[in-house]
């Protein structure tokens, strides 16, 4: 696996491999790092389906609404280079703030046209404006052929997707099942940040969503299903933010639940900030 630490050792290497392979395909995984198993099932997928993967590690800083939560992001640089080698990644590439940001200051701006007002965006403040602007630049810099996406961000997929669109950017964008650990919690960085305990109480995200997801599979209505949900949910100790059942396509709240319906949720436990969600469907 090549290892890209700026522009100029990235361009190297991929105009290199278009010279040498014509015609092949590229797929890229971007991620923040601190890798588990949940990247790696998205660099799986992509070696299936493209002749040359690249993936990045980068804490985006411009994500990250509270400079507390950038600061105590896990960074686990070694581990991750190691992980990406074994998944046959071709090529990670791992650049510094100032090779995104060059400028530092920047106007970008794009309408996300109300996606970005529900759920994260209304507790996570221009979140999704650094997303799709770091996500535009690395489309930019890697110019890939397809891009890989977890859904375990589902509301980020949606944004991402539209951003393609709206900019006309001729990538396309490929939307990946969610890992979980047995225990159901979904994987995710931060649950490196929490403790064994916290881990176990976390699991009560995914058993309180499940459950409504069977109590709609049982034929009841949208009202029985966000009760049963949050009265599991509230068993537990997290602290809940919000739980929302949306439309895939609007992401706006639904009053009756369908096949294309899922429930996100984002709740803390103890100060760690997790988010889940479970697609409906019978
Ligand atoms: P992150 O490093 O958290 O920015 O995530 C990078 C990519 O990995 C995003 O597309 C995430 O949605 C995806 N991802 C993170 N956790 C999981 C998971 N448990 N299952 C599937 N994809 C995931």
């Amino acid at each position: 696996m090549e290892i890209a630490r700026n522009n100029q050792e990235l361009e190297q290497v991929l105009s290199n491999y278009k010279l040498n392979n014509p015609g092949h395909t590229i797929g890229f995984v971007p991620t923040m790092g601190a890798l588990h198993e949940g990247h790696m099932s998205l660099i799986r997928q992509a070696n299936a389906e493209v002749n040359f993967v690249i993936s990045s590690v980068f804490v985006n800083p411009a994500q990250f609404n509270e400079t507390a939560d950038l600061d105590k992001y896990p960074r686990t640089e070694s581990v991750d280079i190691e992980l990406l080698e074994s998944n046959n990644c071709d090529l990670v590439y791992i650049p510094t703030v100032e090779n995104i940001y060059p400028n530092n200051k920047s106007n970008y701006s794009i309408n996300l046209k109300g996606l970005d007002k529900v759920m994260e965006g209304k507790y996570r403040d221009s979140h999704f404006d650094g997303v799709c602007m770091v996500v535009e630049r690395l489309f930019d810099l890697v110019k890939p052929n397809y891009a890989f996406f977890g859904k375990k961000d589902f509301q980020q997929v949606a944004i991402v997707s539209h951003m393609v669109k709206e900019r006309g950017l001729s990538v396309e964008v490929v939307s990946c099942p969610i890992m979980r650990e047995d225990s159901g919690l979904a994987m995710s960085s931060r649950n490196m940040l929490m403790s064994n305990y916290e881990r176990e109480q976390a699991t009560i995200i995914s058993e309180s969503l499940r459950s409504g997801v069977k109590v709609y599979q049982g034929g009841f209505k949208i009202d029985r299903v966000i009760e049963t949900m949050l009265s599991i949910f509230y068993r537990g100790s997290l602290e809940l933010e919000y739980l929302e059942i949306i439309d895939n396509t609007t992401l706006q709240k639904v009053t009756e639940i369908n096949n294309n319906c899922t429930v996100c949720v984002a709740a803390y436990c103890g100060s760690v900030r997790l988010i889940d969600n479970f697609q409906f469907s019978r």
